[in-house]
């Protein structure tokens, strides 16, 4: 399976399987982990999460912050950094090491999901006729991010997966990500209270606002 296994299904934490997934899909992959510690030690400073984090095969931090769940429904979050994966560091903090098998690639819980060409807008999703780029882009990703590049089977033009955009907010690619997990947190598109979307993104570290919204749905 080319996509990250499902997330928000473990039984650990009681919580909705509803999961929000903030991608980063610009920054490099030598500075995911940085951005990634940089946000946990700001979150476990301010008392937002726990600073250990959870066995789960996929680590989560449990939120603290009582005002923080009722405010958003958000029960635990995950700090995504490919090639990297979290465990206790045994002084009941966490530690982010070399491993695990975080691919930067981040969607629907089941792997479906549809993107769109960036030059004319064609819908693409795997399995369509024509996507045998998307897949083999999927592929080369996890090895050689720089070179994932998808021919648009409607337009013929080569973009980088990065840029393509899913409309359903069903997909994204990029090396760091952080994981909302109990909520689909639809405000974060721009509806509803605009001003509670914006302090969100900046306690989570995205202050220019640009980090592309991926619900996973189950
Ligand atoms: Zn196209």
């Amino acid at each position: 399976m080319l996509y990250d296994e499902p997330r928000g299904a473990s039984p650990s934490l009681t919580m909705s399987d509803a999961t929000t997934i903030l991608v980063d899909t610009d920054l490099e992959r030598d500075d995911a982990a940085a951005a990634a510690m940089d946000l946990y030690l700001h979150l476990v400073g301010d008392g937002t999460i726990a600073a250990q984090p959870s066995d789960d095969e996929e680590a989560r931090f449990r939120v603290l912050d009582e005002r923080f769940v009722a405010d958003t429904g958000i029960q635990a979050i995950g700090l995504h950094a490919s090639g990297h994966r979290w465990r206790g560091d045994g002084r009941g903090g966490a530690e982010l090491i070399d491993g695990g098998r975080e691919n930067g690639i981040f969607c629907r819980y089941d792997g479906s999901f549809s993107i769109r060409c960036p030059e004319c807008g064609e819908r693409l999703a795997p399995g369509d006729d024509g996507s045998e780029a998307l897949e083999e882009a999927l592929a080369v990703w996890c090895d050689a991010p720089d070179s994932a590049y998808v021919a648009c089977p409607s337009c013929a033009t080569w973009t980088p997966l990065h840029l393509w955009r899913s409309p359903e907010h069903d997909f994204a690619v990029g090396h760091y990500a952080i994981t909302l997990y109990g909520a689909h947190l639809q405000g974060l598109l721009g509806k509803g209270n605009a001003h509670a979307a914006t302090a969100l993104r900046h306690r989570l570290g995205d202050l220019a606002g640009d980090y592309t919204v991926v619900f996973a749905r189950s």
